[in-house]
């Protein structure tokens, strides 16, 4: 059996967002690759990954289990959104050594494949109804099976001009007002436009990304009710989930929640009160394979289904592994899909096929991917990746923050 002998970082894509894992062992040639990305916080991580190294080297990489449970207490405070990655990096590196020991797929090992391939959802966007219309018909003729459907950013049909909300007079510099009632009006009419223009055939989503007031929350959920989404996605912030019971009680728009969750006290009640439809946790954030495979036969016994977090900002290795269980989940629900430009995937060799709306792994041993050590350095911008990056800072006409 091998020993793990070094763990390593690397940063790739152009801002050097993606942080890229590489366990070695004492074995010539057998390492393992797992995800570490953070868009906000890459050095951090990678302070995380080196800040754990000296506790593993010399154990057992076959120890996946004991490895996991050894480094989530290590540091006494556990269940953090940095510590989680590096943990999650390392426990899909030894996921990905483990596969290639025994010559087979993550998904073989995890018990085979319940489906042919993977599922996923598209993003479509427009600044106006026409643009949105055009852009499901897009995906739609693609093969996508389900469709997240938004007027433009993250809060679109929600944003007043400055000039046109009723703003203090000392008020700060911000270029839109995010307003309540402004989304409670535009985003069901958007959905009513849909279903009038394109029928019930389609499966729909919308991202609410947290932006309403909890009250108002439950207003919209009970507005789209008519339009039978596939989910509604982040309806509440993490702060309020308490809310969802009272969604329960007013409407059946099937509810989906998770990718802000880093800690078991966040999903399971959700999951066994069956308070949400879809989990919706990142693979990364929630500590790697070992723990959301838990997730994700938590969801079976409840009926709740997966939807691992994908979406803009995160690199083809954690996509890979959401694959690998999305491959062996009989409580899988949907993907969310991912898309990489081409000389992105280049670094990769071996990353999940995107076609048709579906996503295929490969038979190849472990994670089935590598990563080109040469390429993934050619991509980065050093003025670029020298920069940090924030989330959009959103605010109401008084100025107050809205929490994404
Ligand atoms: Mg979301």
């Amino acid at each position: 059996m091998a020993k793990i002998s070094n763990i390593r970082s690397i940063r790739t894509r152009a801002a050097g967002t993606w942080v890229i894992v590489i366990v070695e062992t004492d074995q010539p040639g057998l390492y393992g690759i797992g995800s570490a990305s953070d868009h906000y916080h890459a050095k951090t991580v990678i302070a995380a990954v080196e800040a754990i190294t000296p506790l593993l080297i010399g154990r057992e990489a076959s120890h996946i289990e004991d490895n996991w449970q050894t480094v989530y207490t290590s540091a006494y405070w556990r269940n953090g959104s940095i510590q989680n990655t590096a943990l999650a990096a390392i426990d899909m590196a030894l996921w990905d050594i483990k596969g290639k020991e025994a010559g087979m797929p993550v998904y073989q090992l995890l018990g085979g494949p319940v489906r042919a391939a993977v599922p996923c959802y598209a993003h479509a966007s427009g600044d106006t109804l026409q643009e949105l219309e055009d852009d499901v018909r897009r995906y739609h003729e693609e093969g996508y099976p389900v469709i997240r459907c938004q007027l433009g950013p993250y809060g679109g049909g929600g944003f007043l001009p400055a000039d046109q909300a009723k703003r203090p007079k000392n008020a700060w510099p911000q270029k839109s007002a995010f307003d309540d009632e402004a989304y409670l009006e535009n985003v069901p009419k958007m959905f009513a436009y849909l279903r009038d223009k394109l029928g019930f055939d389609l499966k729909f989503t919308h991202d609410v990304h947290e932006h309403l007031l909890p009250h108002n929350a439950v207003t919209l959920a009970k507005l789209l009710e008519p339009y039978r989404l596939y989910f509604l996605e982040d309806l509440l912030s993490p702060e309020q989930v308490g809310w969802y019971r009272h969604v329960r009680q007013q409407c059946t728009t099937p509810q989906a929640m998770g990718e802000l969750f880093v800690n078991p006290h966040e999903w399971t009640p959700l999951i066994t009160e069956r308070l949400i439809d879809f989990v919706r946790v990142r693979v990364s954030k929630g500590g790697g394979i070992t723990p959301c495979r838990k997730i994700a036969t938590l969801c079976e016994w409840f009926g709740v289904h997966t939807a691992w977090q994908e979406g803009g900002d995160n690199d083809p290795v954690n996509q890979m592994a959401a694959v690998h269980l999305d491959m062996v989940s009989y409580s899988f629900g949907i993907q969310e899909e991912n898309h990489f430009r081409e000389n992105e995937l280049e670094v990769f060799p071996g990353h999940a096929l995107l076609e048709g709306g579906y996503l295929y792994p490969n038979e190849k041993p472990g994670l089935g991917m590598e990563i080109d050590e040469a390429k993934a350095r050619a991509l980065l911008n050093p003025d670029l990746a020298a920069k940090t990056f924030y989330m959009a800072e959103d605010r109401r006409a008084d100025g107050t923050i809205v929490r994404p």
